[in-house]
């Protein structure tokens, strides 16, 4: 197939006016008595407000905006024009698995029944969104052969918070909490900050020359003192850990634990389940693998799941089917089917308070249940042999990009390629430009960056993940952009150092937003 050609506005004419107008904050368009509403004359008799609230009302005005009701629909459909989503093009951000969020998820999530159940809805009224619920669990228990799970963590952080503590009670029910966690020098950023807010020290573990584990250094560094090991597999620059069983016999024979970071579990869907390859526990990032809104669209959902031992520290409440009249047999809840499960066992479902070895509530209720029944609408529109093709999709992908790249930009990890490919900026920061400008480059050609300079074991990082949603076409888009931007970085050098050059704002700078947020409007007196 032919290239297809591409150019980028160097100006901003191209850009439409309701595109380039910099728009107002609400606060500062309002105007004393505009209603976005009306509401008809009161039919009741009319109660004294400080009457009725006394002490506790507000005494000032609330200084809230006062708009017309389209004013309001402009300001805000302007603003959803400014963002970047994966409904207007590729998101490569690596490790972040931008996936498209398919549509089917949203209309089976808006079905009545399901929308507006309500949390404090009884058991006995609420059986329709409790199996939803409970075959969601079947079925990421089959994907990742796991036991047992939870799925109230509300992100992927938060799952593996929630794991840690499990591993935590579980060495505490075995006499010792232990004090430290071993982490690869790859990891993402969460799983030290995790392991030292469950009151572990983090030990850092270098990794080899492949980007993997290296065997004997862990042999070494694993002691009486080691609680886990947090490994991210596929790692963070898109390579199989395949040494995983040898590095959970190294863990096991020391009595620590090996929790895999699945946020890349879209590399593994249908092909290898981390139960069968020595994992203790995990989390899943539905917003991720499963195709649940994030970047602005969330919340997100970062279910645990985990072995047989771990199950009694598992949050509170879990989900259990009512005991039978005496005498039935007792279903066994095994991972082996995926639907069906109503069938063979009509005894409702209810939710197990009675947990006195559980770690406890980590979410209010029951979990982002709104992205249980979308990644419950994707699981089950792909059935297993879909989601094994997405997976493939997504391998196919990364390792096309790599393949069409790989002549322009450095790759330092030669290993075989999974979801996500990881370049570095060696031969464009030879010539002084970076990583950072390569991506805010890319923005100029339509595309949302890949992610900039991370994991930190390479150099000037250029971190793409094109997931299974991209057709060839769109990708062959973005790598005609990627070799044009290494062209410009040969030719034109400053035009890339001092893109983007069609936004409403170019460099911004980065550390003082950082540092010194602009958190408050206050109205000018
Ligand atoms: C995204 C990600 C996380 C964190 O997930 P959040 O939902 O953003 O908290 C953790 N580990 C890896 C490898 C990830 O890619």
């Amino acid at each position: 197939m032919a290239t297809p050609e591409i150019t980028a506005p160097k100006t901003l004419g191209k850009v439409r006016p309701h595109q380039t107008q910099n728009e107002a904050l609400l606060f500062e368009k309002s105007s004393p008595g505009k209603r976005a509403y009306k509401l008809p004359p009161l039919d009741v008799p009319a109660v004294d407000p400080a009457a009725l609230l006394g002490a506790t009302r507000r005494d000032a005005s609330a200084e809230l905006p006062e708009l017309s009701e389209i004013e309001l629909i402009r300001h805000f459909t302007r603003l959803s024009t400014w963002n970047y989503a994966i409904d207007l093009g590729m998101y490569p951000l690596g490790s972040c698995t931008m996936k498209y969020n398919p549509r089917v998820n949203e209309y089976v999530a808006r079905i009545a029944g399901l929308a507006e159940a309500h949390p404090y809805r009884p058991e006995s009224l609420a059986q329709g969104i409790l199996e939803v619920i409970d075959l969601l669990q079947r079925c990421l228990i089959e994907i990742t052969g796991m036991d047992a799970i939870t799925l109230q963590p509300a992100a992927g952080a938060h799952g593996e918070f929630t794991g840690i503590l499990l591993v935590r009670a579980w060495h505490e029910s075995q006499g010792n909490a232990r004090k430290k966690i071993l982490i690869p020098d790859s990891a993402h950023g969460t799983n030290p900050a995790t392991a030292a807010i469950c009151g572990y020290a983090v030990e850092n573990l270098k990794s080899n020359a492949e980007g993997g584990i290296d065997l004997e250094a862990l042999a070494r560094q694993v002691d009486e003192e080691t609680a886990a090991l947090m490994l991210t597999n596929p790692s963070t620059i898109g390579v199989f850990e395949s040494q995983i069983a040898q590095i959970a016999e190294i863990l096991h024979a020391k009595g620590a634990l090996l929790y895999m970071d699945g946020a890349n579990m879209n590399a593994l869907v249908g092909k290898a389940r981390p139960g069968d390859f020595g994992v203790d526990v995990m989390h899943l990032n539905l917003h991720k693998t499963f195709s649940t809104p994030h970047g602005g669209g969330g919340p997100g959902s970062g279910p645990v799941a985990c072995k047989a031992f771990l199950e009694p520290f598992l949050p509170t409440p879990i989900l259990v089917r009512a005991p039978q009249a005496p005498g039935a047999p007792s279903i066994p809840r095994t991972s082996a089917e995926w639907v069906g499960d109503h069938e063979s066992n009509p005894a409702p479902l209810a939710w197990n308070y009675d947990r006195p070895h559980s770690v406890g509530r980590v979410r209010a209720f029951y979990g982002n249940t709104g992205m249980f029944i979308r990644a419950l609408a994707y699981i089950l529109a792909n059935g297993p042999d879909g989601l094994r093709q997405t997976t493939e999709d997504a391998v196919l992908n990364a390792n096309y990009i790599r393949a069409k790249l790989e002549d322009v930009y450095e790759l330092p990890y030669k290993t075989a390629s999974m979801h996500e490919v990881v370049f570095s900026d060696k031969r464009q920061a030879a010539l002084g430009v970076k990583t950072g400008d390569i991506a805010k480059r890319l923005i100029d050609y339509g595309f949302h960056p890949y992610t900039v300079s991370f994991p930190m074991i390479v150099h000037g990082a250029l971190m793409i993940e094109p997931t299974e949603s991209e057709s060839l076409e769109e990708l062959d888009l973005f790598i005609a952009a990627m070799r044009a931007i290494a062209r410009e970085v040969e030719e034109t050098p400053d035009l890339v150092k001092t893109a983007p050059h069609s936004t409403r704002v170019s460099r911004l700078d980065e550390v003082q937003a950082a540092r010194k947020p602009i958190l408050r409007w206050r109205p000018a007196v």
